[in-house]
């Protein structure tokens, strides 16, 4: 005898499943709390910043100033890979390393925070990685949807505190991802802003709580271009158009001659990095 599946009746007129508020508003302030261990802290083994720690990172940054981006990426995997991750939003600098890891440690978890206000030129970007390379690009994704998140706030909270926003739709979720691991890559060039000026290639990130390695800290933008285009890396299309930096679509718009590359982002607010990599 065959198994009776009951139906459940059909009501008209439901409105769609949304979450509650309360448990939404309980996750979105689920800011690393003074006694939740973060970073490398959290790892197993942990890794934490000793002095014998510290000094060995900044023996090691001093070593390699003057190495290439391929020789940091390959001290980096050697030192803590299975627990070395690298994030990326797939910038020029970014693909740039997507490419070299795919040759040194294709292995590497990387991701991408999807804030969920990113260009679909952006989202394209990440199969484009997965046919050429064969590498899964893993998106970290905030608690909140993008329309919860507006309607728990009345309206997109980037127009009126992009702070904020940042901190919900990336820092949470970067603290969520870092969680475990003892080192992150990220592609930030150190002439690209005066924060960035001071970047270590390595060194203890506080804010995140493990190592954070900048192989292309020395390297100039002439440089990754130049990588681009020998060896035919993707980028993303929009960089053709004036976008020479590309964050969320809400906080992008193309520079013109002679603008800062970063002049594009947040534009008409002071705010000039999403705060990840500042300390
Ligand atoms: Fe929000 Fe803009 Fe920050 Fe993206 S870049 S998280 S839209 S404020």
């Amino acid at each position: 005898m065959g198994v009776q599946v009951m139906k459940a009746p059909k009501t008209m007129n439901q409105p769609p499943a949304t979450p509650p508020i309360e448990p939404m508003l309980r996750v979105l302030s689920a800011e690393p709390s003074s006694g939740e261990l973060r970073g490398a802290l959290a790892a197993d083994p942990p890794l934490a910043p000793t002095d014998e720690v510290l000094a060995e990172l900044a023996r090691e940054s001093e070593r390699l100033e003057t190495a290439t981006p391929q020789e940091i990426l390959r001290y980096a995997i050697d030192r803590f890979a299975p627990r070395f991750t690298m994030a990326t939003a797939f910038g020029p600098e970014g693909m740039t390393l997507i490419h070299m890891l795919a040759e040194i440690g294709p292995k590497t978890p990387i991701f991408n925070l999807e804030t969920g206000y990113q260009f679909a030129e952006t989202l394209e970007l990440r199969e484009t990685v997965k046919s050429r390379y064969g590498i899964e690009i893993e998106f970290k994704k905030p608690a909140t949807t993008v329309e919860q998140y507006e309607a728990m706030h009345g309206g997109p909270v980037y127009k009126t505190d992009p702070n904020r926003c940042c901190f919900d739709r990336k820092l949470t979720v970067l603290h969520e991802a870092a969680r475990g691991m003892h080192a992150w890559a990220s592609a930030i060039r150190r002439d690209q802003s005066n924060d960035r000026a001071r970047a270590a290639i390595v060194g203890w990130d506080h804010k995140f709580q493990l190592v954070k390695i900048s192989p292309l800290a020395n390297w100039t933008k002439q440089q990754v271009w130049k990588m681009i285009s020998d060896e035919d890396i993707p980028y993303n299309p929009l960089q053709d158009k004036g976008y020479t930096s590309i964050g969320c679509w809400p906080c992008t718009r193309a520079v013109g001659m002679g603008e800062d590359e970063r002049a594009g982002r947040w534009s008409g607010f002071e705010k000039k990095e999403c705060g990840l990599h500042t300390s």
